[in-house]
């Protein structure tokens, strides 16, 4: 058991998770680009149950997904604009953490077991991908589910040198 608490930068919102997250995913589509105003996402999820507000109201932005339709819920700070967490229309149950929030982001345990990359087909050029992690030029699975084959590097990848 292992728990840690987040929040946004004015500190008006706070969460405690109660346990490591089921999947780590490091996002780089352009939704996560563009909605963390950065390289890429990562996205910590864990069940529901682990996952609770301890402080503040965050404001709920929609914003329906172009690749599968469904709605996704930006939870954010309505004071200092942090984005603090999501939630799907998608995947109920699951509670989508902006890493970044955390009090300790390295109490994240990121393994290749647990963790994959999606979207690289749309990453910046200079990001790496590391190795022996699974990568997707998309989404890991398809909108019924069916999962998708992993790309697997043998070592780090700049996504820029990638051709295909
Ligand atoms: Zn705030
Ligand atoms: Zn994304």
């Amino acid at each position: 058991m292992s728990a840690a608490q987040g929040g946004c930068l004015c500190g008006a919102i706070r969460y405690e998770v109660s346990n490591q997250p089921a999947k780590v995913t490091m996002c780089h589509c352009r939704f996560c680009q563009r909605a963390t105003g950065s390289a890429y996402m990562v996205q910590p999820a864990f069940d529901a149950s682990d996952f609770a507000l301890i402080a503040g109201h965050p404001k709920i932005y929609t914003h329906v997904s172009e690749g599968s339709g469904k709605e996704i819920f930006i939870n954010f700070c309505n004071t200092c604009g942090t984005k603090v967490f999501q939630t799907f229309e998608r995947f109920a149950g699951s509670v989508g953490v902006y890493r970044g929030t955390l009090d300790d982001p390295n109490w994240l345990k990121v393994t290749p077991d647990n963790s994959k990359h999606i979207f690289l087909a749309v990453a910046q050029n200079e990001t790496l991908v590391p190795a022996h992690t699974p990568v997707f030029k998309e989404h890991a699975a398809q909108n019924d589910g069916t999962p998708i084959a992993p790309m697997v590097f043998d070592t780090p990848q700049k996504r820029g040198d990638l051709t295909s």
